[in-house]
Order: structure tokens, then C-alpha cells, then sequence
């Protein structure tokens, strides 16, 4: 049994039999196999063999150029992959060490191209090129075969991976993927968002995880306290069992408050609205007693299914949000494609920092008529109900008057195709960069709403990545420097008389509830199965205790201190939480 510690991200529990997914384009780590496995994974290698030969086939039929060149390059792959000693040295391999075959691949491979290199003839050592070509053509059939199983289960599992995009984690099917952990990722990485909203326990940044794990064995994932045990003993599992339903009990008794309004003791009203990847969410929303959409991340339209959406695609989808809240707030956000956010249908821009690239409302406004297609469609769905728009990331004033005049010009494009849409449908942007927030006053005069997106303005505030691990401890909302900020954007907000919430993660994690509202924020935007939880802190409060509770970390000079006091204050409060 192995004990390893990361970051929780998505809570609950998962015990279930391991899957393992290597990447293709990180390094393998040393996996040990049960010699039970060994011959399915020497099977696995010569299936790779024969597949890979296949694809050289078919890649070299569709070759339009005749080069000789080209010609040999293939001739050379080909008596490499037909090389019965090469298959002998791998599958030997893992016959004497016991190790995944992926393993087998990668360190033989390596080895035979460290050998042709170190020729001095210059034919032989080009062809270490062509050993490493080949050993990623092979990974990518033994990768690859896993990948789309993992896509296909009809099993419980959980998920052992180096990183996870967004995307994958969003394809999981949630009925046989229990739970997943990582060797990589942060706290607010868009995988840990997406884990959290469908509900699937995960646990990110555990460095080497996947070295420790071996496809079938055993595996806890704790998502409360980013725990992962390695082929736990019994007693273990019966333990995390009863912490289980004990877990199960206490959000049964939460849900319980969904119809009970979010009003603190003392009487103040609170509004809790959903953050979304996917449409279907809304419904999820509501269950969980929420009042409506604070964020729709949209781009989920983008990443998810080989096609560009059409403006038909869009608009059935904001509209099946508006469905579940007809008289309530949706705010749909504009895609906030670009940096960890790819869409499959467009070639990856290759920006050394694409974090500060081009990403957001940036990606947008390089991308014309895929904007227009989005705002089309979500104009037309704004006569269905209370909808709202909201531009991410904006930086300046310029940004935000270039992205509404293009809604302009859209509108007047439904004005002439006497295309109805809601004229005063209410526009806002994101406040999550520290250049939106210390300039808020001058953009509150241009939008109807901001929406703080804590989850980035802590990123590029503190200049820490919000999805890297080997800097996740720099990574904190408790920073003098990102509540000053925030202090500051609800000031501002408030004195124009605009409307505010807090939709970064932030607003879902127990500790950091009554700060918020200590600070003034009334409006919080959250992962659907976090409402009940945060409803109830709202009801055991008062907002005396929250004033309280800001002005104390007002005087507090240092991260550790805010966030040992904040948590203290909220663990009096709801224990259970914590
Ligand atoms: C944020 O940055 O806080 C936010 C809500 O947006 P996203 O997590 O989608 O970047
Ligand atoms: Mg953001």
C-alpha cells in the first residue's frame, strides 16, 4: 500500500481498478506489470508492430510527391518495423523486468538510437532520427489503443494519467470513470473545472503518480483531502467506505436546503448561480438549488466534437440553458478559446506563452466571423429569456468598445433580416486580469456587469500558472496583493452601480465564503455540486461575523496567516466541511 498526497480539486470518493494513460508526448515512466500481465503485453507489442506497419502503408499510398528521398525515409521505417530482432530485444525486455510495454518500447527504442548516433559515420547516426520516429509511431498505437478504450469502458475505473486536457476529462463517461488523478495540473486548471462540474473526484499534481501505478491495481482517490493510496489493504478500503457515506449522508442532508432561499441569519439575501461547461448542466443547477447561470464557458462548444458549431449549434444550446431558467439570469460568456483551450477543429497557434497570447477575447477579435457566428446566435437567443453576454479577459477600454461595436454591427445585421433579439440584453465583462481590475471604474461606465474571475487574476497577478504544478504552493487567493484588487474592483462596481459577482473557483470553497461576503460580494457563481454546501454556510452566518472576518485580514500581512484565520473562521461555522 502507497500513500500519496496532491491537490484535491474535484471532491468525493472513488475506489476502483486502475487505468493508466501514458502521453505520447511526455516521457514513460517505469511501470511494473504482474507477471500474470506478461503476455498480453508482449501480444500488445507485436499488435503495435503490425498496426504501425498499416498506418506506414496507408500514409505512404496517400504520398502525392515521388520524391526518392521521401521513398527512402518510408523503406528505412518499414525494415525497422519489420525487424524481427528489434521486437525479440523489446518483447525480451519485458519478459525479464516486468514493465508495460509502452516502457519496453520507449527505453529499447531509446537505446538503439543513442547507439546509431554515437557513430562516426554520418548515414548511421541520422538514423537515430528515424529510431525515434519510430518509436513514436508505436507509442502512438499502444497510447492511442488505451486512450480510445478508456473512451469505450463498460467497467469502473479511475483514471492515472501525466495531464489531462479539458476536453478528455470532459469526454469521460461518468457512469464507469469513478474518479482520475495526475502527475500534473493546478488547483484551477480547466481539467480540475471540468472534474468538478461533472462531479467526478480528482486529484491533481502528484508529480510522478503515474510511475506508482499499475493498470488493474487498486486505487483510492480522496478528492477532499488529495489523498491517492496505491493498492490499499482492506482495512484501508473498508475505512474510505465509511468516510463515504458519512460524505453521501451530509450532502443528502444538504440538498435537502435546495427550494431554502440563501439568506444569511441576520437576514441578508444572497444570490447563488451555476457555472457551466455544457448545456444539460442548467438542469444540474437547478437540482442543486441554484437561481440561474452566472457563467456559461461556452467554448466547450469548441473544444468537444470534430467540427466548427454552426450558428444552429449555438443557439440550441443557449437555448436549452434558458430552458431550465426562463425568468432567471443566464450569462453566457463568449469563448474563451486559446492558451489550455484548443479547439480540435483549428491547428494549435505555437506561441511561446499562451497563457499571455493569444487567447479569450483576444482569440475573438483575430477570429472575426466565429465571433460574429456566437454573437448571432446568442442575440437571438436573448428574446427567450433573461440572457445576458459577458467578454472575458479584457484588458482595456479599447478591447471592451471593439468587441460591443461588433455586437452593434451584428445587431444591425439581425435589424435588416428583421431577426428579433433582445436590444438592451445586459453586457459585461470578466474583471480577471489586474490591468481590468485597477482600471475598473473607467470600464464600469461601458458595461452593465463584472464578473470577477478569481481563477485567473490570481494567475497573473502573482505571475504563478494556475495549471503548474511545481509552483501550485505560490498559487493563493489569500494574497494581500489579489484581495487588494478585489477589494478595489468592488468598490468600483459599486459605486457605479453596476451589478457584481464572483464567479472564479474561489466562490466555491468553503473557507473563503464569509471573506467574500465580509468584503460585499452578494452574488457568487459556482460548480453546480458545490451550491448546497455553500448555501449552507450562507444560512449559518451572519454578515456581522463576515465584516468581521474581512476587516480582521485587512491588517494581515501574509498568506499562511490569512488562510489559517479564514479557514478556522469557517470551520467553526460548518465543521462537516472540513
Ligand atoms: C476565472 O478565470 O476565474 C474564470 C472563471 O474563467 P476560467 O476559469 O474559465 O478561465
Ligand atoms: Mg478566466
Amino acid at each position: 500500500m502507497e500513500i500519496r498526497k496532491g491537490i484535491p480539486v474535484s471532491p468525493g470518493i472513488a475506489i476502483a481498478e486502475a487505468v493508466v494513460l501514458d502521453s505520447k508526448d511526455w516521457r514513460i515512466p517505469r511501470r511494473a506489470i504482474l507477471p500474470s500481465q506478461r503476455d498480453a503485453e508482449v501480444q500488445r507489442v507485436h499488435q503495435a508492430f503490425t498496426d504501425a506497419l498499416k498506418t506506414l502503408d496507408t500514409i505512404e499510398d496517400r504520398q502525392t510527391v515521388d520524391a526518392r528521398s521521401i521513398k527512402d525515409i518510408f523503406a528505412v521505417h518499414r525494415r525497422f518495423l519489420q525487424d524481427s530482432s528489434l521486437r525479440r530485444r523489446i518483447t525480451q525486455y519485458i519478459t525479464d523486468e516486468l514493465v508495460t510495454a509502452e516502457y519496453a518500447v520507449s527505453t529499447i527504442l531509446r537505446d538503439v538510437a543513442m547507439h546509431f548516433a554515437s557513430f562516426k559515420d554520418r548515414y548511421i547516426r541520422e538514423r537515430a532520427a528515424d529510431i525515434y520516429d519510430i518509436q513514436r509511431r508505436l507509442l502512438e498505437q499502444l497510447v492511442g489503443r488505451v486512450t480510445a478504450e478508456v473512451e469505450h469502458l463498460e467497467r469502473e475505473v479511475v483514471v492515472i494519467a501525466h495531464d489531462l486536457t479539458p476536453t478528455q476529462t470532459a469526454s469521460f463517461n461518468k457512469t464507469y470513470v469513478r474518479g482520475f488523478a495526475t502527475d500534473a495540473g493546478g488547483r484551477t486548471s480547466h481539467t480540475a473545472i471540468v472534474a468538478r462540474s461533472l462531479g467526478i473526484p480528482a486529484v491533481v499534481a502528484l508529480e510522478d503518480i503515474t510511475s506508482h501505478v499499475t493498470t488493474e491495481s487498486t486505487v483510492i482517490i480522496d478528492g477532499n483531502r488529495g489523498v491517492v493510496v496505491v493498492d490499499p489493504d482492506e482495512a484501508t478500503i473498508q475505512e474510505y467506505r465509511d468516510y463515504a457515506e458519512r460524505l453521501h449522508r451530509f450532502e443528502t442532508r444538504l440538498v435537502a436546503l435546495r427550494d431554502e432561499p440563501a439568506v444569511t441569519r441576520d437576514g441578508v439575501h444572497l444570490t447563488l448561480l451555476g457555472n457551466i461547461e455544457f448545456p444539460e448542466e442548467a438542469a444540474l443547477v437547478k437540482e442543486r438549488g441554484g437561481e440561474g447561470i452566472g457563467l456559461y464557458r461556452t467554448e466547450f462548444l469548441y473544444l468537444y466534437g470534430g467540427t466548427e458549431p454552426t450558428e444552429e449549434d449555438h443557439y440550441h444550446a443557449y437555448a436549452q440553458a434558458v430552458q431550465a431558467f426562463p425568468d432567471r439570469p443566464v450569462v453566457i460568456r463568449t469563448m474563451d478559446l486559446g492558451a489550455d483551450k484548443v479547439p480540435s477543429t483549428q491547428r494549435p497557434y505555437r506561441e511561446p506563452n499562451p497563457v499571455l497570447g493569444l487567447r479569450s477575447i483576444r482569440y475573438c477579435l483575430h477570429h472575426l466571423s466565429l465571433f460574429k457566428t456566437q454573437l448571432r446566435a446568442i442575440l437571438r437567443a436573448s428574446v427567450l429569456g433573461d440572457v445576458h453576454i459577458m467578454f472575458p479577459l479584457i484588458t482595456n477600454l479599447q478591447e471592451l468598445r471593439q468587441a460591443r461595436m461588433i455586437l452593434r454591427d451584428v445587431m444591425e445585421d439581425l435589424d435588416e433580416e428583421a431577426v428579433s433579439y433582445n436590444p438592451s440584453m445586459p453586457v459585461g465583462i470578466m474583471v480577471e486580469t489586474p490591468s481590468a481590475a485597477l482600471t475598473a471604474s473607467m470600464l464600469a461606465m461601458h458595461c452593465d456587469f463584472f464578473s470577477i474571475g478569481t481563477n485567473d487574476l490570481i494567475q497573473y497577478t502573482l505571475a504563478v500558472d494556475r495549471a503548474n504544478e511545481y509552483v501550485s504552493s505560490l498559487y493563493s487567493f489569500a494574497d494581500p496583493a489579489v484581495l487588494g484588487l478585489l477589494r478595489h474592483v468592488i468598490h468600483d462596481a459599486n459605486k457605479a452601480k453596476i451589478g457584481l459577482t464572483v464567479c472564479g473557483e474561489i466562490a466555491s470553497e468553503p473557507e473563503y465564503i464569509m471573506l467574500l461576503l465580509g468584503m460585499g460580494v452578494r452574488t457568487l457563481s459556482l460548480a453546480p455540486p458545490m451550491l448546497p454546501e455553500v448555501k449552507q454556510i450562507v444560512r449559518s452566518v451572519t454578515i456581522e461575523d463576515c465584516n468581521d472576518v474581512a476587516r480582521r485580514v485587512t491588517a494581515m500581512e501574509a498568506q499562511r496567516q490569512i488562510k489559517n484565520f479564514v479557514r478556522a473562521a469557517a470551520a467553526k461555522i460548518l465543521p462537516e466541511a472540513f
